[in-house]
């Protein structure tokens, strides 16, 4: 028998939504956050461009993407590193500061992966209680330790939705010892770019990361591509534990020609905040509970876990299908990823008519 190591065994498998729908309905994801809409148009001559010359390894470097992220964002092209999708970054974040004798610290209702990383390298995984669905501060410094290596905070949050000020992250780092790393994941950054309040000049400290990703605004979920902006001396390190062809040439030709047409990107951000209020709106309407949303997504919060089941299988029953929420502590709630205007109003309607009663 070949035997895996009994911490492989005991780690459960990272769990996504099933993907089915009942025999003779259209299937409706709505539950991994993708965007509404297909990449730019741009995209599509740049892979075809890559494919041509796909009997070559990619580029280590991601020059062109690198140089392109460096222009826009006014960053040295050096500080940034590009991931197989940011789920490597974070991967590769936990395997290079963390080891059974560390510890992580997250919100209470964080994102999922920045378990699923830490477990990976055996060290210990401590939660703050946030206010609410909005991570606190102040929580999250009671609850440093002695052992903690990193603090990993999405901002704005996933599955919540919500956003802490730039005011409250830099009072998060400033309240942090020197020798623990803040990882600033903004995976739904774009989405509240308009607020202006960037965090990129944090980096400077020496002791922060800010993680991107093209698969959400970009719309290149499929694509797998991530980024993000490191002080010198830890990107040197993490670069270690990386696959040194991480990014099909494909996904990086992708990810430049989408940074490209940054117009499209805007416009999608723009169209999903318009259909995410409505959608919102409506279900307030409806007496639902719902989060203020920063991102592509609302969450809905039911009385209990039993009443979101219930909504989930209401939805299901048609074809929809979110995010149940128990992996981040939030049974009782489900994330609806903001699809198009036709698919959130076939889910609102059946959110309306199992409220009204139609749970039979
Ligand atoms: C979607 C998401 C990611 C994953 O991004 P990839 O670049 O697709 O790996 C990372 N962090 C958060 C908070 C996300 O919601």
């Amino acid at each position: 028998m070949i035997r895996p190591t009994p911490h492989v065994v005991a780690m459960s498998p990272y769990s996504l939504a099933e993907l089915n729908a009942p025999a003779g309905k259209r299937l409706i994801s709505l539950s991994q956050n993708e965007s509404l809409r297909q990449p730019s148009p741009q995209v599509d001559d740049a892979v075809a461009n890559a494919v041509a010359n796909a009997h070559l390894y990619p580029d280590p470097e991601w020059a062109g993407l690198r140089n392109e992220l460096a222009a826009l964002h006014r960053i040295p092209a050096s500080a940034i590193l590009c991931g197989n999708g940011s789920m490597e970054l974070i991967a590769c974040l936990t395997q290079t500061y963390c080891d059974e004798q560390g510890a992580v610290l997250a919100p209470a209702h964080a994102y999922p992966f920045f378990l699923t990383a830490t477990e990976l390298t055996r060290a210990r995984y401590d939660a703050a209680p946030e206010e609410g669905v909005t991570a606190s501060v102040d929580a999250l410094l009671a609850a440093v330790q002695p052992d903690t290596r990193i603090v990993f905070i999405a901002n704005p949050g996933n599955p919540t939705g919500t956003r802490i000020p730039r005011a409250e992250l830099v009072r998060l780092r400033e309240g942090l010892r020197g020798d623990i790393l803040l990882v600033v994941d903004e995976a739904y950054g774009e989405f509240a770019d308009h607020l202006g309040e960037p965090v990129f000049d944090l980096v400077g400290r020496g002791d922060t990361v800010i993680l991107r990703t093209f698969s959400k605004a970009y719309g290149l979920a499929g694509m797998r591509v991530g980024w993000g902006l490191f002080p010198e001396s830890i990107a040197g390190e993490v670069r270690k534990v990386m696959n040194p062809n991480n990014i099909s040439a494909a996904g990086q030709a992708a990810a430049a020609a989408a940074l490209s047409d940054q117009a499209y990107m805007r416009e999608t951000c723009a169209i999903t905040a318009r259909l995410r209020d409505g959608f919102l709106h409506r279900l307030r309407e409806a007496g639902f509970d719902v989060a203020e949303s920063f991102t592509n997504f609302a969450l809905i919060r039911f009385d209990d876990a039993r009443a979101a089941q219930q909504a989930d299988a209401a939805l299901r029953a048609e074809g929809v299908v979110t995010r149940a929420q128990s992996g981040a502590g939030l049974s009782d709630c489900l994330r609806v990823t903001v699809g198009t205007a036709e698919e959130l109003n076939f889910a609102a309607s059946l959110l309306e008519h199992w409220a009204m009663g139609g749970k039979a």
